[in-house]
């Protein structure tokens, strides 16, 4: 097995939300009386990493952790003990960084916030991440989410004086019935708080969701008013002094999201909990998405071989940093330099970076720079 001393982070997955939104495709049960056996769940896999035995070296266990990112569904639902204990959990179990990342997905909504947003703060949480979405009413309801935008806003304020300096908002794109007018309203309201950082993902239809469904009823922007919303918004933001730091990713300063940025960079990660993926060892596995599998002990199942330098590049071309052409390939270069005449890529000291257009086609891309690798 192949051993490595790298640093790595530690994604957490909680499969817990109040409702199931209507567009949205990602593993959660509603029903939460399972809440503290899948806490000890976790913590069993931490120490013991039963789930991934043959897939894990021991020496795992001597790598330093420099991140923990708690993703669901709505990590928010678990109390600040339940968080807290986990982060012990963690850092009994390995080396944590001084300095190490810890992010929590929130809710808005969610309940009492002063006290959530202090105990969460008191755990050792210090980055924030909360679902606005919009701060438009009618594209609020046309998403089916619960709350209002006041509740970001009060969240975002109570986080902030809880000591949580690092906040982010998820802000989304090519809404039924959005506009490029309503877009701003949702990005002014977000930058109108004390955000570090904003993640704007392009609404997709993703099988087995309601908006699937239904899709032909909905009010969906087209392809060129969502192409154009986006460069909109790259030009927007940027004029407000935010970094263009990944395809959906903006920060002020150096506020990136550490944990998300070293999956781009192709670094390693342990998933814990139903429907977590882990990169770890060059291997790729995953927990199936079934919380009563993972309570009872159900291994993860094997994902191929990863970090090829395929799987490098592809991730890099996300990011502002690109990718560093190959010298050797000449066939890369001159499609590089094609994409360069397109405006869609900036070659620049050795390496491929996408414009922000190249963003907007990054699929076609992407594989179209892969094919001459
Ligand atoms: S969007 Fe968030 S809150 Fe809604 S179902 Fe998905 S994970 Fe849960």
């Amino acid at each position: 097995m192949t051993s490595s001393k790298e640093p790595f982070g530690i994604y957490i997955h909680v499969p817990f939300c109040l409702s199931k939104c209507p567009y949205c495709d990602f593993y959660s049960e509603r029903d939460q009386k399972l809440v503290p056996n899948y806490v000890e769940a976790v913590k069993t896999e931490l120490r013991t990493l039963e789930r991934c035995k043959g897939f894990v070296s021991p020496d795992i266990y001597e790598r330093e952790v420099t991140s923990i990112y708690f993703g669901g569904g709505t990590p928010s639902l678990l109390a600040p003990s339940h968080i807290g204990s986990v982060i012990k959990c963690v850092k009994e179990s390995f080396p944590v960084s001084t300095d190490a990342e810890i992010t929590l997905e929130c809710n808005p909504s969610v309940k009492e916030k002063d006290a959530f947003f202090l105990g969460i703060r008191q755990a050792g949480v210090n980055r924030v991440s909360l679902g606005l979405q919009s701060a438009v009413l009618s594209e609020r309801r046309a998403l089916g989410r619960l709350g209002s935008p006041e509740d970001a806003k009060n969240a975002v304020l109570a986080a902030k004086s809880a000591g949580i300096d690092d906040i982010s908002l998820d802000i989304m794109l090519g809404i039924p019935g959005q506009t490029e007018e309503t877009l701003k309203e949702s990005l002014d309201f977000a930058l109108s708080l004390p955000v570090t950082h904003l993640s704007v993902y392009i609404l997709k239809l993703e099988e087995g969701t309601l908006f699937y469904k239904r899709r032909e009823t909905l009010s969906l922007p087209d392809d060129d008013q969502t192409a154009d919303m986006y460069l909109f918004m790259c030009s927007y933001l940027k004029e407000k002094g935010m970094r263009h730091y990944e395809i959906s990713n903006f920060c002020f300063g150096d506020n990136i999201g550490r944990h998300n940025m070293s999956y781009w960079r192709c670094s390693e990660y342990l998933g814990v909990g139903p429907a977590a993926h882990s990169f770890v060892n060059s291997k790729r596995f995953y927990s199936e998405r079934d919380l009563r599998g993972f309570l009872n002990g159900q291994k993860c199942v094997y994902d191929g071989p990863g970090g090829t330098e395929e799987e490098r590049l592809m991730l890099a071309l996300r990011t502002d940093e690109g990718a560093a052409a190959p010298d050797t390939n000449a066939a890369f270069k001159k499609r590089a330099a094609e994409f360069a005449a397109m405006g869609l890529v900036n070659c620049k000291n050795g390496r491929a970076v996408l414009t922000e257009k190249g963003f907007l086609l990054s699929n076609y891309v992407i594989s179209e720079l892969l094919s001459v690798m």
